[in-house]
C-alpha cells in the first residue's frame, strides 16, 4: 500500500460529463467500475488498432519501437481471437502488423543490434495507464451525492487500489464526501461478507436450503475486490 499512498491525484478540476456518466453506468455492474472500464479501453484499444491504424505510419513506429505487444496485452489478443468474431480480430491486420516487426527484428539480429528489452511502451499499456487515471481524475473530481447514491445503490464495488487511491485523495479535497465514501464501501463489503458467509453455511450438509447464485459466486467479487480485474494496470503493478 506504501506505492499507492505516494500516488497523489491533482486538486480537484474539471469534471468530464461524460466520464462522469461511463463511470454512473459502470456502478449498475458487478465488479470494480474503474478496472471494468479500463480493461474495456484496452480491448476497445485493440480492435481499433487492427480496424483502423493498421496503416498508421505513427502506430507502425510505435509498435516497432516497442516489439509489437507487451505479454500481457499479446495474450490479450489471443484472447480476444478466441472469443469469436463478435470481437472483430482478424488475422489480415494482425499478420500485416506482426510480419512488420518480425522483418524488423530481423535485421536487428542481422545487425546484432540486441537489446534484451523494448524501446518503446506497449501502445495498449499507455492507453490503459492514462484510461484509468481519467476515471480514476472522473471519480475524485465528479464526485457528489448522486454519484454515491448511484455507487451506493448499484452491485459495482471499487477494488482495495482503486478505492485507496480514490480516498486518499478525496480526503484532501471533501473529507465530508470521503467519510459518505468510507460508509458505502464498508456497507457493501460487510454485504458480500455475509453473502460468503450464506455460502459457506447452506453448503452444509445439514443445511436444506440451496445457495443462490449470488452466494455460490460471492468468492469471485471477493478475489476481484482484492486483486482487481485482469487489467495491465493491475497486473504489472504485482
Ligand atoms: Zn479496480
Ligand atoms: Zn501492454
Amino acid at each position: 500500500m506504501e506505492a499507492i499512498a505516494t500516488i497523489r491525484r491533482p486538486r480537484k478540476i474539471k469534471c468530464s460529463r461524460i466520464l462522469y456518466g461511463e463511470l454512473i453506468n459502470s456502478f449498475s455492474s458487478y465488479g470494480c467500475p474503474i478496472c471494468r472500464l479500463t480493461r474495456h479501453a484496452e480491448e476497445k484499444a485493440i480492435t481499433t488498432l487492427m480496424y483502423e491504424r493498421v496503416n498508421d505510419p505513427s502506430t507502425r513506429n510505435q509498435l516497432l519501437r516497442s516489439n509489437g505487444f507487451c505479454p500481457f496485452h499479446a495474450w490479450m489478443v489471443v484472447e480476444l481471437y478466441r472469443r469469436g468474431p463478435d470481437t472483430s480480430i482478424e488475422p489480415l491486420g494482425l499478420t500485416i502488423i506482426l510480419a512488420d516487426i518480425l522483418k524488423h527484428e530481423i535485421n536487428n539480429i542481422k545487425k546484432d543490434n540486441l537489446a534484451s528489452s523494448p524501446a518503446g511502451e506497449c501502445i495498449i499499456c499507455k492507453i490503459a495507464r492514462e484510461t484509468e487515471k481519467s476515471y480514476l481524475d472522473s471519480f475524485i473530481n465528479c464526485i457528489n451525492d448522486k454519484l454515491l447514491k448511484e455507487y451506493s445503490t448499484g452491485k459495482s464495488i471499487l477494488c482495495i487500489k482503486h478505492y485507496a487511491l480514490i480516498s486518499l485523495n478525496l480526503y484532501d479535497i471533501n473529507k465530508e464526501l470521503a467519510k459518505k465514501l468510507k460508509e458505502i464501501q464498508l456497507n457493501k463489503l460487510n454485504k458480500l461478507y455475509t453473502t460468503a458467509l450464506q455460502y459457506i453455511k447452506k453448503t452444509d450438509y445439514r443445511s436444506i436450503i440451496e445457495p443462490s447464485n449470488d452466494e455460490a459466486t460471492a468468492w469471485f467479487r471477493i478475489l476481484e475486490f482484492l486483486d482487481g480485474y485482469k487489467t495491465s494496470t493491475i497486473i504489472k503493478s504485482c
